[in-house]
């Protein structure tokens, strides 16, 4: 089976975002500890995503942020599991101000300093259709992208193994089956709507904070013997979190259903 190293590296221009994407883009993969390879032993085949996707999600209802759901306190904080955040609804960004712009700087700050290439607002704590990415991870390199309100509107056939990290799962990798593709609508931080495909790295961070907006998380999508070499990470977060707050943690992965599918991959 064919292994190497996902990286910018290897990835050809035209995977890349345009370069008249506005300075900002999002994504919380740990850098350089990545691997992809094609799935050949696919647990959810293609047909159950597509048939999944055929559902649909229904993004009309999506509520109006108001400036009091923006509102946010620098330095930004990391929301980890199992914060009832990062499982909320996010609302849709309709306000493209100084606010905004303000925010986004912060998420790339605090994205870079805990060498993350991908970040939503969602995981520092603010429940809004928002994401940042750089897949460089370094400030000063790459590309900055900064999608607001985005949507797939097509899935790659083609599915990719990747091993997968997330800001708010400190220290924990494990390997995520996704569209190896994907074609998606968005705002720009000015507000301008832009089409773009993606494949590759872009690809796979964007999938995976698109996922943060929809309140998915990424062990969400993994194969029950995936989300077994990880159950006592899980745990010793849930954990952490009951210390933390003295609240009982608001799901456990004790108790999580067995599901016979994934979550489906939606188009919207
Ligand atoms: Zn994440």
């Amino acid at each position: 089976m064919p292994t190497h190293l996902f990286t910018i590296a290897n990835a050809s221009p035209s995977l890349l975002p345009p370069p008249n994407w506005s300075r900002h883009f999002l994504f919380c993969f740990n850098r350089l500890s990545s691997t992809a390879r094609l799935s050949s032993t696919a647990k959810l085949s293609a047909a159950a995503v597509r048939s999944q996707a055929k559902r649909g999600f229904s993004f009309k209802e999506d509520e109006v942020a108001s400036p009091a759901d923006l509102h946010f306190e620098a330095p930004l904080k990391i929301v980890e599991y199992p914060d009832p955040i990062l499982r909320a609804k996010n609302k849709r960004i309709d306000m493209f101000d100084e606010n905004l712009k303000k925010l986004v700087d912060e998420m790339f700050d605090v994205m870079y300093k805990t060498d993350g290439i991908g970040l939503s607002a969602p995981q520092v704590g603010i429940n809004v259709q928002l994401m940042v990415f750089n897949p460089v991870g370094e400030p000063g390199e790459g590309e900055e992208i900064v999608l607001v309100n985005p949507r797939v509107n097509k899935y790659s056939k083609k599915m990719v193994l990747f091993n997968e990290g997330c800001l708010s799962f400190p220290r924990i990798h494990a390997d995520v089956e996704r569209p190896e593709s994907v074609k998606i609508d968005a705002r720009d931080i000015n507000g301008a709507r832009f089409t773009v495909n993606l494949s590759g790295l872009p690809a796979r961070v964007f999938q995976h904070e698109f996922d943060h907006l929809q309140g998915i998380l990424f062990f969400d999508r993994m194969t029950e013997e995936v989300l077994d070499s990880i159950r006592g990470d899980l745990q010793a977060l849930e954990n952490k979190y009951e210390d933390k707050t003295r609240l009982p943690s608001p799901e456990r992965i004790e108790t999580r259903k067995r599901k016979n599918v994934a979550v489906g991959f939606g188009k919207s």
